[in-house]
């Protein structure tokens, strides 16, 4: 678990202000709704695309802490601009809505893209809590790269460093 520079107050402050300023957003006919749940499955955060709806979802439950909270938003908000910018396929949203375990994924061209998806949600990410005044980037980089070494761990692809 990075350690962040900055106070669970400033943190939480930061979160707000990212929610608000996407709340609503609508693109193209594309909104954004948000859901702040505790959900069961062992997840931090979600994407999901009704009709034209992009919802995204963090997990109050299974975030450790104010840092992991804020990063799990603006990664999920990374998947929802891929959305708007029309970078999903339809084979990619059929996997999410049937929550097929990542473990089960035999077809290497769907493992890549569900890597590569992944990685740029949390590039984008991080312009998006740059956006709001988080600038911890060593802490955000080590948030990301634990995310993605757990997907590589999961598909059985070699874990590439991530680094913005
Ligand atoms: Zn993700």
């Amino acid at each position: 678990m990075p350690t962040s520079m900055y106070t669970e107050a400033e943190l939480k402050a930061m979160y707000h202000c990212l929610r608000r300023a996407m709340q609503d957003y609508e693109e193209n006919a594309r909104r954004l709704r948000f859901k702040r749940d505790p959900q069961t499955s062992n997840v931090l955060g979600e994407f999901a695309v009704k009709g034209n709806y992009g919802i995204v979802r963090v997990c109050y439950k299974h975030v450790a802490d104010c840092f992991q909270e804020l990063c799990t938003l603006s990664h999920e908000l990374g998947h929802a601009r891929s959305w708007l910018d029309g970078l999903h396929t339809t084979a990619y949203h059929q996997m999410l809505d049937a929550k097929t375990p990542l473990n089960t994924l035999t077809d290497p061209a769907m493992k890549q893209f569900v890597m590569e998806e992944e990685t740029r949600a949390w590039r984008t990410g991080w312009k998006l809590v740059q956006f709001v005044g988080m600038g911890d980037k060593t802490a955000y980089e080590t948030e990301a790269d634990q995310a993605l070494s757990i997907y590589a761990d999961e598909m059985s692809l070699q874990h590439v460093p991530f680094v913005i």
